[in-house]
């Protein structure tokens, strides 16, 4: 690790030097305090992203297997999109009014997941957090659930684990709420006796969940799993919202269409925008009927569910270009087989090795666990080995390629290539040579 630290170093002085510079004036030296969080002892200053690749301050080029933790699905300014942002940005962005691509937006999001009413929001944690306002208003029930070692954005309640029976922040979690457990039940994902068990009270609002866990690697639902959830949410009043932020990885209508589930309210954000903050949730008929007449309603305060730049006219610009030229079947058609061919590379090269390590895939997603796939999120948690995985992502990135910084992760576009792929299969399996000496 020591000698790819040093070649990180060498290989990077001006990235050190705008490193050292932003140290000084920004509260965690980055804009985003994640961005703290990459191997190498300082982070990479990117100049320009294109597509699949991005080119850094050094003038070294990655293929870019990270794609801003799905924030860039579609692959970097994609020039349709660059175009439909200059031009909205040229005409104006906020005004507090509605703008020509609202209603377009809506009817795509709708024929792509299939819940009837759209609504905008600046981030998928924003929308989030609406969305639980609306479902504790609708119901008239205190709490929300949430699988355990989820994670939905910055939003309070979802920030909570499992200790034994006990709800409790995340392990260090900064600033955590005063009783998270006042406010949010933690069931393990893939056993729903815990879920029928937390949904018996009564008074679960809603639950909110991915249809696989991905921000703990991913975790895939057992055969069954979501129809149980589906059924028992229905069965106690409770509403499902299923959050496709990273799940649309799935195919362009995300996982529940891939699999056919059918939640009451469905959460997008990230890569809808084509890189602009953006993000929405669409609802069923039967909560738009209930709801869409309150929301006009002036007895209601709305306050809680909007800000003043949701739904901008420059982020709905976006969505609307995005959704017409990237996330469509046929970029999917593209993008997953690169992701199994990774996978696939992957594989061979932990077999060569005789390693008791494993790769899982979601769509276009894929990564290896150093240990057998688990099934729910504590084991998933209790598997992480922090250093080996920074090893194996300075190594690769010393190459040339950069993987999701949590987790060994990838992410396919469909400007991707087969060369790019074929490319980490080599750099991985030097990576595991070098290891085992
Ligand atoms: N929901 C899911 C499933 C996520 O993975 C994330 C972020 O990783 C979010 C919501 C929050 O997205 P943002 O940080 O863009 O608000």
């Amino acid at each position: 690790h020591a000698e790819e630290e040093s070649r990180f170093v060498a290989d990077r002085p001006r990235s050190a030097a705008l490193a050292a510079e932003a140290a000084d004036a920004l509260l965690a030296g980055v804009p985003m305090p994640w961005m703290t969080r990459w191997p190498g002892a300082f982070p990479v200053f990117f100049e320009t992203a294109s597509g699949a690749r991005f080119t850094d301050v050094d003038g070294r080029e990655y293929v870019d297997l990270c794609l801003g933790d799905t924030g860039a699905m579609t692959g970097h300014a994609l020039p349709a999109v660059t175009e439909a942002i200059t031009e909205r940005a040229s005409t104006g962005i906020t005004t507090m009014l509605p703008s020509t691509d609202a209603a377009w937006v809506a009817e795509e999001l709708r024929r792509r997941f299939g819940l009837a009413r759209w609504q905008m929001a600046m981030s998928a944690t924003d929308a989030n957090r609406f969305v639980l306002r609306f479902a504790r208003h609708l119901t008239g029930r205190p709490k929300v659930a949430v699988m355990d070692w989820c994670y939905h954005g910055t939003v309070d309640e979802t920030l909570a684990v499992l200790d034994g029976d006990k709800v409790v922040p995340r392990p260090g979690a900064l600033g955590p709420q005063v009783d998270v457990a006042l406010t949010t039940r933690v069931v393990p994902f893939n056993d729903l006796a815990a879920l029928e068990a937390a949904l018996a009270h009564g008074d679960v609002a809603c639950l909110l969940m991915e249809p696989a866990l991905t921000n703990i690697g991913i975790v895939l639902p057992e055969e069954g799993y979501l129809d149980e959830v589906r059924r028992l949410t229905r069965e106690a009043g409770t509403l499902l919202v299923i959050d496709e932020t990273h799940t649309l990885c799935a195919g362009p209508g995300g996982a529940t269409r891939a699999w056919g589930l059918v939640p009451d309210i469905l959460v997008v954000g990230k890569p809808i925008g084509g890189g602009v903050p953006a993000a929405a949730y669409g609802v069923s008929q039967e909560v738009a009927d209930r709801l869409g007449p309150q929301m006009l309603s002036h007895d209601i305060d709305v306050a809680g569910v909007g800000g003043t730049l949701t739904g901008n006219a420059l982020a709905l610009a976006a969505v609307r270009r995005t959704l017409s030229v990237a996330l469509r079947e046929e970029d999917f058609a593209v993008a997953i087989p690169l992701a199994q061919r990774w996978a696939d590379g992957v594989a061979r090269g932990i077999a060569e090795h005789g390693l008791p390590w494993h790769v899982q895939r979601l769509g276009a997603r894929a990564e290896y666990w150093f240990c057998p796939p688990p099934r729910d999120g504590a084991a998933a948690a209790a598997a992480v080995d922090e250093e080996l995985e920074a090893f194996m992502h300075l190594w690769a990135l010393n190459r040339g390629i950069l993987l999701t910084p949590f987790h060994n992760m990838a992410l396919f576009s469909p400007h991707h290539t087969e060369a790019d792929v074929d490319l980490h299969t080599e750099v991985f399996g030097d990576a595991v040579a070098a290891l085992l000496g």
